[in-house]
């Protein structure tokens, strides 16, 4: 048995930022981590050239305040990210490859498309993304669907179809299964400027790797650090709290900072938190989704026009962007992950590149490399991001991200929709409650 002022579960972004900002306030700290590295949804793999491949979360928008703040604390740079890169998008519709985002549509989809973004972008600036419960209408919005919400505001099927692709790409569920407040909630903490928007949330990465900013606070935590410990029991009181791993290895403490993924998480028994907390928490979910990552010589595709975006309507890859020169990453959507499962290793790679050299030509299909990271299988991930579908902003509600001391709660599921934004945004959080709490 060990003793410990702070048990921090898990030693991804928002476990690592909490256990980082406790350890320099003095207090004595142990991270426990399943996995036998840190960075849990940030990992990255280094070529025999040199170049790093991103394998989970990757890029970020300016009005990630917290990420960026502590990407600078940790003396990290950031640089631009694909948005900036020239070149057209890539569209592969049912009935074949076209270029450029909405050069498919009809001027009334195009106008239709406009006039529903417009729409959203008042709407959302009437949510709180703090506090969405308190919007005057805000059951009604989360029970809408996207796609249902975009026909009442007589969106044409074009335009819906646009959504869609988007939503596909992103690998966030359909428009017919995500929350309108959900949606609305999303866009308001990046400032309401309309529906998701590259240049907003995505323009900008670490230049030494985005999983480089999880492994700088991992070497600074030094001894803090407990890989290979799955967490399997926690005990919470106000008189003394007790967290037990896999192995039967017991840590009191004064209090616990759980910074697991919501799918991993209810695996772990938990007393002496009150059952509302606990509830709130299991009611939430996530998105499934996989990773693949493709590795070519250089970013040949600029010289035909393409900017290395694309969107699939078919198949199973979602859509693409560029990582950096010559790595196109790609993400499978929860609607296609069961093909994509269902297939064998060899032939999946046949059919991806298949996928790849519809949207971008034969060289596609002669990667250097292609790296798979199937997520949603993990059993310490179990998903990808928050999914929210029609209902769940209500469901899961006030109690969204919020403590039950000495029980704290942190991770990227407890902000307003996952990003690396909401880990380190809720692991600092987290700490500075624990350590107002004294
Ligand atoms: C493919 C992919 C692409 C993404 N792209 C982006 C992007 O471009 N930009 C962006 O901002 N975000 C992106 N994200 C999301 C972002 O990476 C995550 O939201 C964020 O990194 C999550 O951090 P976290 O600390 O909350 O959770 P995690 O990183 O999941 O960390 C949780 C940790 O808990 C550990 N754990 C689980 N169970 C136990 C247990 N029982 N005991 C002990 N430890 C346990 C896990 O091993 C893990 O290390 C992406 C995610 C994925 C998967």
């Amino acid at each position: 048995m060990s003793r410990v002022d702070i048990v921090v579960l898990g030693a991804g972004l928002a476990g690592l930022s909490a256990a980082r900002d406790l350890a320099r306030a003095g207090a004595d700290v142990v991270v426990l981590e399943a996995r036998d590295r840190p960075g849990g949804r940030v990992e990255q793999t280094r070529l025999a050239d040199g170049r790093l491949v991103q394998l989970g979360g990757e890029v970020v928008g300016p009005t990630h305040e917290a990420y960026i703040g502590l990407v600078k604390e940790l003396g990290l740079t950031l640089e631009p990210s694909f948005p900036s890169l020239p070149g057209e998008d890539t569209v592969v519709l049912s009935s074949g490859r076209v270029t450029g985002a909405r050069s498919w549509m009809s001027d009334a989809d195009r106008a239709s498309y406009d006039a529903a973004e417009e729409a959203f972008r008042r709407l959302a600036r009437s949510v709180d993304p703090g506090d969405p419960w308190s919007h005057p209408d805000a059951d009604r919005l989360d029970r809408l669907s996207v796609g249902q919400w975009l026909r009442e505001q007589g969106a044409t099927p074009g335009a819906v179809r646009a959504r869609e692709l988007a939503m596909l790409a992103l690998a966030a569920e359909s428009v017919e299964r995500t929350s309108l407040l959900s949606d609305l909630r999303k866009e308001a903490a990046a400032g309401a400027h309309g529906f998701y928007d590259y240049d907003v949330w995505e323009c900008l990465r670490v230049a030494e790797g985005s999983a480089t900013v999880a492994l700088r606070m991992a070497e600074e935590l030094g001894h803090r650090m407990r890989y290979g410990t799955p967490v399997t029991r926690v005990n919470v009181s106000r008189s003394g709290s007790r967290v037990t791993t896999a192995t039967g290895e017991r840590f009191d403490c004064s209090a616990v900072v759980c910074a697991l993924p919501v799918g991993p998480l209810r695996r772990v028994a938990i007393e002496g938190v009150a059952s509302e907390r606990l509830a709130s928490l299991a009611r939430q979910r996530h998105a499934l989704a996989a990773k693949v990552c493709f590795v070519y010589g250089s970013s040949w595709w600029e010289t035909q026009g393409q900017n290395g975006s694309s969107y699939f309507e078919t198949g199973m890859l979602g859509g693409t962007w560029p990582q950096q020169e010559g790595i196109l990453s790609a993400l499978v959507p929860p609607e296609r992950l069961a093909a994509f499962l269902a297939t064998s290793p060899a032939l999946v790679e046949q059919d991806v590149l298949a996928e790849m050299t519809l949207a971008m030509g034969e060289r596609a299909a002669r990667p250097q490399a292609t790296y798979f990271r199937r997520w949603a299988l993990d059993p310490w991930t179990e998903g990808y991001i928050t999914g929210w579908r029609p209902g769940d902003v209500m469901a899961v509600g006030p109690l969204h991200g919020t403590h039950d001391p000495p029980f704290y709660v942190c991770g990227s599921d407890q902000w307003v929709c996952g990003y690396m934004e909401g880990a380190v945004r809720t692991g600092r959080g987290a700490a500075r409650e624990v350590l107002s709490n004294g």
